[in-house]
């Protein structure tokens, strides 16, 4: 049988079949949010608690999937993936979507939860859409001429992530930002949502952004309590980088993401400073020596998997198989075991492979990661994540401050 990860991957590539009359429930589907406006995916919970995202695409996944959702007996059974049916849960929409903001904007559109935690991009579009230079596999459109970056009310989004912690559907804050055409990397537009977040909620916040020019804004970045840091490089190898993202290289440099992913290695804790590469999107070598790279920072490579949108320019690029990826998450899990990155603050995400996860592909006995895993998963190991990472913290800004005034800047 498959171990749940080889199942995780082949359901992101294949997708699943569900029943129309079970998809026209409409809550299997994770809503859309404001940046992509179609949904289409539904996030499975596996064996050992391993989330999936797959497409449930009918026309696609018809033809391809042999996998197969269906419920009996009050339950969601998995089958195509062996003789016999896996039972599996499904994460559900929230029932915050169906909510408005005291302004009248539809929650969904201000933060959407995927796996524990809940995603918001407090601006409008992507500073690279505005420049006419967003990434070949995005399904943002390029903006009008003179398009400005707007930013949603910081209230609207204290009120949804109250929403979700109420409701019991996330535990931590992501701010998924795109790029900002400023020197910090658009930390200041970010900042106010970071404190009023920090301020109200006892909770992680990650960042997803673009890097400043300097290393400052990094430092600051920590002080303002951001918790776990990601500038995604995506593609390794140059060429095909800036084939498939001129923004990233013409806007702010592919040296620029190692840099800074360096820097910001060296501050945040071990773990918490993360970076994307998508396989699928170049040659394996060149992804394995981007995973390399990364480690030898000190950064921890997340594999998302290439699964092109038709809305986005890259729609009918071919499909990814299975076999031929698995090696490369054995060797991410051996990469970051060598590199002794901490790999337990990045766990579940539906949409890529975690190091923790690639232990399956490794083919090694993980009792140990798992015993641990589980620990962070409980919410007794939450509070204790958050009470370390607190102390940490105040220990890093004094240092900070100091070097700071005996600098006199
Ligand atoms: S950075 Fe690229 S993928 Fe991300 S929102 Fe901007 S254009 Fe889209």
């Amino acid at each position: 049988m498959l171990s749940p990860v080889h199942l995780k991957l082949e359901l992101a590539v294949r997708g699943i079949r569900v029943d129309p009359a079970l998809a026209a429930q409409g809550v299997l589907a994770r809503a859309p949010n404001a940046r992509d406006p179609h949904s289409r995916e539904v996030e499975i919970v596996l064996p050992d608690n391993v989330v999936a995202a797959c497409a449930m695409q009918p026309e696609v996944a018809a033809v391809t999937s042999p996998f197969a959702l269906e419920v009996k007996n009050d339950q969601f059974w998995l089958t195509g993936a062996g003789e016999e049916a896996i039972k599996v849960s499904i994460l559900p929409q929230p029932r915050y979507y169906g909510r408005e903001t005291s302004l009248g904007t539809p929650m969904w559109q201000v933060g959407a939860v995927t796996g524990n935690y809940i995603s918001i991009d407090p601006a409008a579009t992507c500073g690279f859409a505005i420049q006419g230079v967003t990434c070949a596999f995005c399904t943002l459109k390029p903006q009008p001429a003179g398009a400005a970056q707007t930013l949603r009310p910081v209230q609207e989004v204290v009120e949804t992530v109250r929403a979700a912690f109420d409701e019991g559907v996330a535990e931590f804050v992501y701010f998924n930002t795109g790029y900002f055409d400023a020197e910090d990397g658009g930390f200041s537009a970010l900042r106010p949502y970071i404190e009023a977040v920090k301020n109200k909620f006892d909770t992680l916040v990650a960042v997803q952004a673009h890097p400043p020019a300097d290393n400052q804004w990094i430092d600051r970045t920590y002080a303002a309590g951001v918790d776990a840091l990601c500038y995604n490089v995506e593609v390794y190898d140059a060429d095909l980088l800036a084939h498939y993202c001129k923004g990233r290289t013409d806007l702010v440099g592919r040296n620029r993401y190692f840099e800074a992913l360096a820097y910001a290695a060296k501050i945040f804790p071990s773990g918490t400073v993360w970076s994307d590469l998508i396989v699928g999107l170049e040659p394996p070598a060149s992804t394995t020596e981007g995973i390399d790279a990364l480690t030898a920072a000190g950064v921890l490579p997340v594999l998302s998997l290439f699964r092109p949108l038709q809305e986005s320019a890259l729609g009918d690029y071919p499909a990814l198989k299975p076999d031929e990826v698995a090696p490369i998450y054995a060797h991410l899990y051996r990469a970051v075991r060598d590199a002794k990155i901490n790999v337990q603050w990045m766990r579940d995400l539906g949409y890529a492979v975690t190091p923790i996860e690639a232990r399956y592909f490794a083919g090694e006995d993980a009792k140990f990661d798992v015993a641990v895993s589980s620990f962070y998963k409980s919410k007794i190991g939450s509070r204790a994540v958050r009470g370390l990472s607190k102390l940490r913290r105040r220990l890093r800004v004094k240092e900070v401050r100091e070097s700071f005034d005996s600098s006199k800047l």
